[in-house]
Formats: C-alpha cells, sequence, structure tokens
C-alpha cells in the first residue's frame, strides 16, 4: 500500500527546536519510519525551501519528495498558503506520473487544504491530523487571532475527511464541538516515541558530560521558542523558588526565535535570574535524553498542547513532568503519580509544586519510576499499527462511497477564496 504523507509548511527532516519545527516534524516522520518498516511504501511531500534534491531516500520503502510551490527559499508559514494551489498543481503531477497512491494523509491545516483538494482530484481517501487548530489556540488567548481564513477551511477539511486522527481526546471533542467534525470519522490515536531512545541514563554521567553540577537542582523545559509556550511564567515560577540555587536550562530556539529569547532574557536579569537561566538553543534530538535524565524536574507550562512530546520524552527518561492542565498533557502527565497537572496559568502554583517535588528526592524517584512505567502505550510499534487500522477505516468508508454531510462541496471555489486571500 502506497501512502503519500503531506506535510506541506515544514520538511520532517529540518533541524528541530526552530520557530516552526517540533513537535510535527518528529511525528511525520517517525510515524513514516514506521510505517515503512510494517511494508508500506511511505512519499513524504514538503514544499521545496532549498536547493535540495526533489527526490530523496530516507530509508527502504521511505522517500522526501520536495514540491515547488514559491520561492525555494524559507517562508514565513502564514506565507505558505498563497502557494498552496502551485503545491497542489505540482503535487498531483507527481503523484500522475508515480505509480498510484492508496491514501492521502495530511498533517496542519494548510497540508490538510491540500489533501482535501489532491483526494477529490486523483480519488483517493484522505485521513487528516490537525496537530493544532485555530479555534483552540483562540481560545486559549495567548496571542494574535488566528485569521477566520483558517477556521472556515478547517472545518470544510474536517467535513470532508474520511478520517481525522487526534492525539488526545480532548481533541477530539474540540473538534465535535467547534467543527462539527463527525465523530464516527474520528480516531484517538496517541503519538508515538522512540522508547529505546527515549530512557533513564545514570543521572551522574549526564550531569558530568553536559557540565552540570551534581549538588544543585537542575529544572528542564524544551521546544520551540514561541509564546504559547508559557516561559515567562516558568521564570516568574524560578524567582520564587525555595532554592535559590535552582539552575533553568532552556533547550530550542533558532534565529527566528531571537527576539523572544531576548525578551526572556531581560525577564531572567530583572528577575536576578540571570546567572541560573542558560539558554542552549536547539538541541539535536538524539542529545536530548541525556539532558531529560540529568534534570531533576521538567516543566511544560504551555498555553495549549494538543499532545505534548516533551513531557512523555521527559517520563520516558524517568524525569517527573510539572505541566499546564491543557490538551493533551491531560492524557499523558498523572498527576500526583508522574507528575503534577497545573490548572491555572500563574506561576505560584508551579513554584509550590516544584517546591514539593525539589525538597523530596524520594518523591521525584517514585514518580520517575511510575513515569517510565506509564509512557509504554506511546511505543511506536503500537501506534504505527493503530494508524494502520485507521487507514483501514478510512478506505472501507471511501469504499462504501459515504459522501460528508453538509453542502455540497466546491474545490474550484475553495482554491479561488485562497488565492484571492493572497494567503
Ligand atoms: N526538540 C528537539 N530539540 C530542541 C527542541 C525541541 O529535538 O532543541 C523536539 C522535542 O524533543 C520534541 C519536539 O521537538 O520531540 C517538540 O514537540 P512538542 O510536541 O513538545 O511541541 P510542539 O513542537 O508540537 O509544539
Amino acid at each position: 500500500m502506497r501512502i503519500a504523507m503531506v506535510s506541506a509548511h515544514t520538511s520532517p527532516l529540518a533541524p528541530l527546536g526552530g520557530r516552526e519545527t517540533g513537535g510535527m516534524n518528529v511525528y511525520v516522520l517517525e510515524l513514516s519510519r514506521e510505517l515503512a518498516s510494517l511494508g508500506y511504501e511511505v512519499d513524504i511531500f514538503t514544499r521545496r525551501d532549498g536547493l535540495l534534491p526533489a527526490v530523496e531516500p530516507i530509508a527502504p520503502r521511505l522517500r522526501l519528495v520536495r514540491i515547488d510551490a514559491g520561492p525555494p527559499a524559507p517562508i514565513e508559514k502564514e506565507a505558505i498558503i498563497g502557494h498552496l494551489p502551485e503545491f497542489v498543481r505540482n503535487l498531483h503531477a507527481f503523484a500522475c506520473d508515480a505509480p498510484g497512491y492508496d491514501l492521502i494523509h495530511s498533517h496542519y491545516w494548510q497540508s490538510g487544504w491540500a489533501g482535501t483538494i489532491l483526494a477529490r482530484r486523483l480519488r483517493l481517501p484522505h485521513v487528516v491530523m490537525f496537530h493544532t487548530l485555530g479555534e483552540v489556540k483562540n481560545r486559549a488567548r495567548f496571542g494574535e487571532a488566528e485569521p477566520t481564513l483558517r477556521i472556515r477551511h478547517e472545518r470544510t477539511i474536517a467535513r470532508r475527511a474520511d478520517a481525522i486522527v487526534t492525539a488526545s481526546g480532548h481533541e477530539r471533542q474540540l473538534l465535535e464541538r467547534y467543527y462539527g467534525a463527525d465523530p464516527a470519522r474520528m480516531h484517538t490515536v496517541p503519538c508515538g516515541i522512540d522508547l529505546d531512545l527515549f530512557q533513564p541514563l545514570p543521572r551522574e554521567t549526564c550531569r558530568a558530560s553536559l557540565g552540570l553540577p551534581l549538588d544543585r537542582p537542575v529544572l528542564l523545559w524544551v521546544g520551540r521558542l514561541e509564546k504559547l509556550k508559557g516561559l515567562e511564567i516558568l521564570l516568574d515560577a524560578v524567582a520564587g523558588l525555595e532554592r535559590r540555587d535552582a539552575l533553568l536550562l532552556i533547550l530550542g530556539g533558532d534565529d527566528r526565535a531571537a527576539p523572544l529569547r531576548a525578551e526572556l532574557e531581560a525577564q531572567a536579569a530583572r528577575l536576578g535570574l540571570a546567572d541560573r537561566v542558560r539558554f542552549t538553543g536547539a538541541v539535536d534530538h538524539a542529545e536530548l535524553p541525556r539532558y531529560y535524565s540529568a534534570a531533576d524536574v521538567c516543566v511544560v507550562p504551555s498555553f495549549y498542547e494538543s499532545f505534548g512530546l516533551v513531557a512523555v520524552e521527559a517520563m520516558a527518561c524517568g524525569t517527573p513532568v510539572v505541566a499546564s492542565r491543557v490538551g493533551g498533557l491531560q492524557s499523558t502527565v498523572i498527576d500526583g503519580v508522574t507528575g503534577y497537572l497545573i490548572p491555572w496559568r500563574c506561576p505560584e502554583p508551579f513554584t509550590e509544586k516544584l517546591d514539593v517535588l525539589l525538597a523530596n528526592p524520594e518523591l521525584r524517584a517514585n514518580f520517575g519510576r511510575a513515569a517510565r512505567a506509564s509512557v509504554e502505550r506511546f511505543r511506536w510499534s503500537t501506534v504505527g499499527l493503530r494508524i494502520a487500522d485507521v487507514y483501514d477505516a478510512a478506505l472501507a468508508r471511501f469504499a462504501r462511497h459515504e459522501p460528508p454531510a453538509g453542502r455540497p462541496f466546491a474545490p474550484e471555489a475553495w482554491e479561488a477564496a485562497v488565492i484571492a486571500s493572497g494567503g
């Protein structure tokens, strides 16, 4: 079976920890690897953003295909929509020349848009995973409002898809409530984790190799440096800790995140934390287990996470997590067992729970053991098979020709709306 995996706005081979390169990139690549190892032929389609080969083999039965659409250079995520019609045309031409695909699996709403049109043109079933939703981001109210165009398109994509993968029950509820998605087409399958890479390593050795002191508490934050991640709250929380010697490591961020990093550095300086907060920039994914294992606690103070791979990676390394009670984190972190979930977006409750954990090595060890035991359900070999089941369900539904409910679909008008919007 041949899968066209669509990740238009970001390449799964891009370096992680940039402003736009995080969980979705990891997910698309790892899922595709798993499916290829199960015998699927997988082509991942992404927009060409540099002078790289059009087709790049990644593993047996797995390739990356770069599609020309707009300038062959990095561009803002928001600007990509203006090039989506060209992306669709060129992907369509590639697909017509290649031995036929059996199914399209798209990621994020821009690829969902492309996937919806391609599915209709190529007469294929379409599986979509949104990763984040415009309506949900707006409700989290942490920054600029997402354009209504995005939300309108997400609604159409959700209603047209043969299957929708949601990473948590929470995302499923949101899709049903705010987007009118058909519950019978939604499949909740958590994201997978490489549990062989992410496993507990000896803390002392990790600290020594990273140049970290053994006698000071170490807190860890990992991710894309962006406002949604709630780092301001974390800095305020660290300033209030009983342990005045605690170190905070902030991993992630590229040149495009420089303005936010400068803001955070200024905040740390104002709070008198300049020598207790270390910004490392982006760290290679394979290096992360050493950081997670070296840390006493991993903190995820996000305003929203549709899944939150970082929390699961930390738990896989036996490190307790203190996280916001939002989105997918509610289904991964077990409150009072593998860490704590904080229902308020303010620093004091984070400080309180961090104080509890930093003062209790035994509690940390117990949480760490429970954390590792709790992540077995995210093993890729399990998750890959569940996605294969979703494909089977989508193919069966497509074969039964069950049209989605709602108004008739006019893809030409839809394309025209994107072009008219100018992106
Ligand atoms: N990551 C990384 N290096 C970094 C920062 C982040 O490899 O310097 C990876 C991290 O290990 C995780 C992903 O980026 O796999 C972030 O995923 P998550 O779901 O936590 O957040 P998202 O990016 O989806 O908002």
